[in-house]
């Protein structure tokens, strides 16, 4: 069986003091089934960490060099992550894939990197909206997955996790189906199966997308969907813990 998890992306928002109030509601945390995980930018990564270090909640950084170290002006590595307690890095993200350029290439390439150091990535796949109006969902998830694999190989694929992210649902307030994530989960399911069905029932896949407590638990309850992967919502401490709560 496998354990959810409900991660909050922080994105560029916050300031040292909203993050001081937004984590003081989260530590209010009842026990919780799930993992609960935060993202917050780089320059609070340190703050954070020493602020939940007593606490449940795990550290996720949003982003990482696929370099180790070096001349390499405004990046930073998995080791500068690791020093402050981080677990897992988001990776792939649409906003870095449109915003930044970063190809499935240079994902891979990340994707790598952050294994071979020790943290855990949270890769982040998903169709635009006029890819889905012409079917190609899968086969646009499928071809970020494939240049992961191509690169780690199937066998290390449960050693991440997997965030489905369809780009017309992220930040419109338009968040997929639970029947329409069930449905793109259980075909990534059944594509890493192909190649190994351990590997396939292991891996966890979040659904991300305009999650909002409202819809989390319909969410929740279907078989493929192993957690959310918290935009927006993931701003609001009694929201947020809504959404844990109903992860169980
Ligand atoms: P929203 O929840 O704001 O749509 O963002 C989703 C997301 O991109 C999480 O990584």
């Amino acid at each position: 069986i496998r354990q959810k998890i409900v991660a909050g992306n922080w994105k560029m928002n916050g300031s040292l003091e909203s993050i001081n109030v937004l984590l003081d509601g989260l530590l209010k945390m009842k026990d919780s089934n799930s993992e609960v995980v935060v993202a917050p930018s780089f320059p609070y990564l340190s703050a954070v960490s020493n602020k939940i270090a007593e606490s449940n909640l795990v550290l996720a950084a949003q982003n990482v060099s696929q370099e180790e170290k070096g001349a390499y002006t405004g990046e930073v590595s998995t080791s500068m992550l690791s020093d402050f307690g981080v677990k897992y890095v988001l990776l792939g993200h649409s906003e870095r894939r449109s915003l930044y350029a970063e190809t499935n290439d240079l994902v891979a390439t990340k994707v790598k990197t952050v294994l071979d150091s020790g943290l855990t990535p949270m890769l982040c796949i998903g169709e635009t909206l006029s890819e889905r109006e012409s079917d190609k969902t899968l086969e646009v998830c499928t071809r970020q997955l494939q240049a992961v694999i191509d690169v780690i190989g199937i066998e290390s694929f449960d050693k991440l996790v997997i965030a489905y992210e369809p780009v017309w649902a992220i930040g419109t307030g338009l968040s997929a189906s639970s029947e329409q994530a069930q449905e793109v989960h259980q075909s990534i399911r059944a594509f890493l199966a192909a190649m190994s069905d351990t590997v396939s029932q292991r891996v966890q896949i979040l659904y991300g997308g305009s999650v909002k407590a409202s819809t989390s638990s319909a969410l929740f309850a279907m078989p493929d969907v192993d957690g959310a992967l918290v935009g927006g919502a993931s701003l609001d401490a009694k929201e947020f813990l809504e959404i844990v709560k109903a992860a169980g």
